[in-house]
Order: structure tokens, then C-alpha cells, then sequence
């Protein structure tokens, strides 16, 4: 009791800084004042960083090799309908975190050579759900008009009798509600406990979520997101809980010990802790650099993500929210040609037929389902207005533009 008491006086202290690009340590604060539960169970994940710390876990938990399927649902809560974002957009996001959380981004050759080693692919692969808590189809992504100014600064985005809209089953979907929060914050997230906050999920800006439409450079490449997931699977920000001294660690023992966030786009090398040798890891997606200066998550970060889909995350391996949850290669499983397309457009299956398959338009509309019968289909695209659309098989999604 003793070690939790401490934990939470230190916590108050650590989460009162104020912090402008990530709000994660004080909305953590805030489910913490109002949510009993989730506060006597966010212990288990100081224990589990500590034991992880110390090399106390088997290394079987956590380095199997798999890949594991994330289920995503995106809230989008607008005021203003040019926030009302779309489809094309959600999707721009959701490549990022694709790329970025499988070690496939074009950047990491900017990762100095000295923290080039500590590079690491976590293996998660992120697929908006196509089932919803009904089971019933769903494309991934619902849409609230609301009249809540700023509705991400408060309690009411997970709450669709205050304006905003309840999350989907934590256990089973990554809920992401994309909403104005104002002021300078780009997004918050709640890290994972054994009890769930009701808030459990990432809330994000339109103009730091996905690379097109509402995002605005220099947060226009994804990698909020991306840094926010890292908070939603367990990382701390490398300076650890607090910032202002070179002593709180994040409990990774390849990320060097730094005195508070980088902002912006650092040169190498940049020594804010005089006993670390390497200086800052500031291209860290857990620092706070602009989108196009942070590329990396380390082999000991990776683990950590993976050994808290195997504990206070284990229920998204079991969700119900896609039709066929299995473990998704890389590479593609269909192509679709020619594309752009006109009135006839192939799609063959590179392995096994697809279940289902669902076309939906731009805004995210459903237009057709069907059981796909040969490895090889022929639709018909004559009958459809020019533009993009989302071709969706059980395990991927691909773009189609119709001309
Ligand atoms: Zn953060």
C-alpha cells in the first residue's frame, strides 16, 4: 500500500506540469481524480514497467515474433463541418501508424548511427473494425455533429448524452475520437491498467490526425498518432514522468535519460542530461519533435508494447470487432486493377478468398457487401460517380479511384 500511496503522491507532482503538444499526463490526471478504479489498477503498470525495467519478465511473453491486429473504431466529433473528416483521411492515418509501428518508414535512414541499433519494428498491424459492438457491418468510423465548442478539453467527447459519443467496448476496439480540443494540444491518451478509464482510448485534433484534408504541417505526417499509441500500449515520454531533471526514468534502458521535452527539430547531437554520452534520442516518436523529425521507437519500447498486448491489452487478440481476426502479412493479400478504373475493375486474391467484401465511398458510406465466389472478381464501377473509394476485404483496405 505503502509503495502505491507513494506512487500516486508522485504522480499529482509529475502530471501538474503543463505540457502543450501532448495533454496525456494531465488528462491521466484528471481520470485519475474522478476514477477509483483505474486509479488503485494504474499501479500494475508502474509494477509492470519496473519488472520490465529490472529484467524480471521471460522473454517469451513478449518476442515471439508475431504480428498482432489492432481493431480501431474513429469517433469523429465536429462542430464545424469542415471537421467532419474523410474517409480518405482516416485511412491516411491509419497507413502511418501501418508503416511507422512496422519499422517501414522511409526516415528511419535519417536515425543517427549511434541509436541506429535500438531501432526496432513493434509488429502491431492497425485495421479499422468491421464489425460494431452490435455485430452488425460497420466501417470503422462513426460521425457526431455536436455543439460543444472544444469538446476534446472536455468530459463530454465520450459521452453521446453530453454531446460527444460513448466509446465502443474497450476490451475490444482502440476508440480514437477525432475533436477539436483547443488551445495548442494535438492530442492525449490514456495509458493501459488492468480496470479500464472510461476515457480509455486516444482523443486527437483534425489538424495532427492523418497526412491529408484537415492536417496542417508541421503535425501533418501522422506521427501524434503515432506517439499517442505509444501512450495507449503503455510508453512513457523518454523524460519520463516528470520533466526538469535527469534522474526520472521511462523505463527504458535503450532510450538516454533527458532533462525535458524536444520541440521542434533538433540537431545531432543534443545534450540535455551532461551522463549520457549519446545525448538525446529526440527523433524518438516519444519526444516531442515536429512530424517530419521524429522516426524511431526502440527494440525495448517495441517489447514493452508487445508485452502489454499480452496483459492489460490482451482482450483486443480476443475482440469481436472484425470479421476475421488473424494475423496479417505485410505484403498485400489482393490487388485491384487497373486503378484509377473506369467501368470494370479486377480484384484478385494473392492467397485465399476473402469472406466478405465491402465497397464504401469517400465519406465512408457503405455501397455494397458481398461474398466474394473466385480468386479473380470483376466489379462494375459504371454505375459509380468519379472519385476515391475503399475497396475492403477481412484483412485490408484499398484504395480505388474511379474516373
Ligand atoms: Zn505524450
Amino acid at each position: 500500500m505503502r509503495k502505491i500511496l507513494t506512487f500516486l503522491l508522485l504522480m499529482n507532482c509529475f502530471w501538474a506540469v503543463a505540457q502543450h503538444k501532448c495533454a496525456t499526463t494531465e488528462k491521466m490526471q484528471e481520470a485519475l481524480n474522478h476514477e477509483d478504479a483505474y486509479k488503485a489498477s494504474i499501479a500494475d503498470l508502474t509494477e509492470l514497467q519496473r519488472q520490465f525495467e529490472a529484467g524480471e519478465i521471460a522473454n517469451n511473453t513478449r518476442d515471439d515474433g508475431s504480428i498482432y491486429t489492432i481493431p480501431v473504431v474513429v469517433h469523429v466529433v465536429y462542430y464545424d463541418e469542415v471537421n467532419n473528416i474523410s474517409m480518405e483521411q482516416i485511412h491516411s492515418q491509419i497507413d502511418v501508424l501501418n508503416r511507422d509501428f512496422n519499422l517501414r518508414n522511409a526516415d528511419q535512414s535519417e536515425i543517427p548511427a549511434v541509436f541506429s541499433e535500438a531501432k526496432a519494428s513493434v509488429g502491431f498491424n492497425f485495421v479499422l473494425a468491421d464489425k460494431d459492438p452490435n455485430g452488425s457491418f460497420t466501417t470503422g468510423v462513426t460521425r457526431t455533429k455536436t455543439t460543444v465548442q472544444d469538446i476534446g478539453d472536455t468530459e463530454f467527447y465520450y459521452k453521446s448524452l453530453a454531446g460527444g459519443i460513448d466509446p465502443w467496448p474497450q476490451p475490444h476496439y482502440l476508440n480514437v475520437w477525432v475533436c477539436d480540443i483547443g488551445g495548442l494540444v494535438l492530442g492525449y491518451s490514456f495509458l493501459p491498467a488492468t480496470e479500464k478509464s472510461k476515457r480509455d482510448g486516444i482523443v486527437m485534433a483534425p489538424r495532427a490526425f492523418g497526412t491529408i484534408g484537415t492536417a496542417v504541417s508541421p503535425y501533418n505526417l501522422g506521427r501524434t498518432m503515432v506517439h499517442e499509441t505509444g501512450h495507449y500500449f503503455g510508453l512513457q515520454h523518454l523524460w519520463g514522468s516528470e520533466s526538469g531533471d535527469c534522474n526520472h526514468t521511462d523505463y527504458m534502458s535503450d532510450t538516454p535519460n533527458q532533462f525535458g521535452p524536444n520541440n521542434g527539430c533538433k540537431n545531432f547531437p543534443t545534450y540535455s542530461c551532461p551522463n549520457e554520452a549519446t545525448g538525446d534520442m529526440f527523433m524518438n516518436y516519444m519526444d516531442y519533435a515536429t512530424d517530419g523529425c521524429m522516426y524511431l521507437f526502440t527494440e525495448r519500447q517495441a517489447s514493452f508494447m508487445r508485452l502489454v498486448i499480452n496483459t492489460s491489452r490482451v482482450s483486443l487478440q480476443h475482440s469481436t470487432a472484425l470479421t476475421s481476426v488473424q494475423e496479417i502479412e505485410v505484403e498485400n493479400k489482393a490487388v485491384l486493377y487497373p486503378n484509377p478504373a473506369s467501368d470494370l475493375v479486377h480484384l484478385e486474391f494473392l492467397n485465399q478468398i476473402s469472406d466478405q467484401v465491402s465497397l464504401i465511398d469517400v465519406r465512408g458510406v457503405l455501397i455494397k457487401t458481398w461474398r466474394p465466389k473466385s480468386k479473380l472478381e470483376a466489379i462494375d464501377m459504371s454505375d459509380l460517380d468519379t472519385g476515391v473509394y475503399f475497396v475492403k476485404t477481412s484483412s485490408e483496405t484499398l484504395r480505388l479511384v474511379v474516373q
